[in-house]
């Protein structure tokens, strides 16, 4: 399962923030997960615990921040909310990509 070996990649990075924090446990993990990242947020979900057994993470809270995708305006570099090709509502151009939505990061760790 693709979340699982993502989850644990997740705890491998929170271990060692942990660590370097001198943290004993921790209370909550805030992840994003792009739209267009292919990651099934509810799978990562369920995966997490699986994931955090055993490391001090265990009982930490698992938060999903779903990002929306966005494009980038070739033109004028502003960047709008949209995942269908539309034009650039600053300057009208119709020379836009999709632009980040495509990932998956830690975005922050409570720890205590
Ligand atoms: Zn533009």
């Amino acid at each position: 399962m693709h979340e699982l070996s993502l989850a644990l990649a997740l705890i491998e990075q929170i271990q060692h923030i942990a660590r370097r924090e001198r943290a004993t446990r921790v209370r909550s993990v805030t992840v994003r997960v792009g739209a267009l990242s292919g990651v099934d947020p509810e799978a990562l979900a369920f995966c997490f615990p699986l994931a955090a057994r055993d490391t001090p993470a265990e009982t930490a809270q698992f938060i999903l921040l779903k990002d929306s995708p966005h494009r980038l305006c070739l033109a004028c570099e502003g960047v709008f909310p949209g995942g269908v090709q539309s034009p650039c509502p600053a300057c009208g151009s119709g020379n836009t990509c999709i632009t980040g939505s495509d990932d998956l990061f830690l975005h922050s760790l409570e720890v205590v």
